[in-house]
């Protein structure tokens, strides 16, 4: 797998502490699932923040937060009973970090893109879910009110800031204008963690309207 694209820095370690909230935290985790150098650095972040640990009296929380983040790469087994989603077991193979959550069916949401929820419990405004858009799929243009974070697992994209394919992460704001168009092949699958707010805005956010209930 050729990555190209991963997250910043300052994502990563925000990450490592544990101060990320769990929509982001999930995409960086599967980010991380298929991304050996981006696994190095988070764990020289944890070195680091271990030892400013060592220094806090016991029963800081944030011990325990970061335990909580990294219990979850790779295995999920630590990760709390959810609440079931009435859906099938996935058919498709995911990455691991995604193994621990529900998830609900995949509908149609516009011309050749489907949308499949995932159950995290986040912040009010936050949502995850899968898109699997079709071959030649052009997304309409937009820009984001919020972050809107992005992992590949299958299939490719391109806009203004290049091509992303498997593991590739793309981590927009709202200073981003995208006009994605899926490559020919195969299908684009991917994991997007999307801060909409009290009202989630554009195009995405209209499709998205009827299936999240903001
Ligand atoms: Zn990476």
């Amino acid at each position: 797998m050729s990555i190209t694209h991963h997250p910043g820095d300052e994502t990563l370690a925000l990450f490592a502490s544990g101060r990320l909230d769990e929509a982001r935290s999930l995409v960086v985790a599967t980010h991380l699932s298929l991304c050996p150098a981006c696994r190095r650095t988070v764990r020289a972040f944890e070195d680091v923040g271990g030892a400013m640990l060592d220094t806090l009296p016991p029963e800081t929380p944030a011990a325990d937060a970061l335990t909580k983040v990294l219990a979850r790469i790779g295995t999920g087994d630590s990760v709390e009973q959810r609440k079931e989603l009435p859906s099938p077991v996935p058919a498709e193979p995911l990455p691991a970090p995604l193994g621990a959550y529900a998830m609900g069916p995949w509908r149609w949401i516009g011309r050749g893109i489907e949308f499949r929820a995932v159950d995290v419990a986040t912040d009010p405004g936050m949502r995850v879910f899968m898109l699997r858009a079709q071959p030649g799929t052009r997304l309409p243009r937009h820009r984001h009110k919020g972050d809107e974070w992005t992992c590949v697992f299958e299939g490719a994209f391109r806009h203004n800031l290049g091509r992303f394919g498997p593991g590739d992460f793309d981590e927009a704001d709202e200073a981003v204008e995208h006009h994605p168009t899926v490559e020919e092949g195969v299908p684009c699958i991917c994991l997007v963690a999307l801060e909409g707010g009290i009202a989630l805005q554009g195009w995405l956010g209209r499709l998205l309207q009827p299936f999240v209930r903001i």
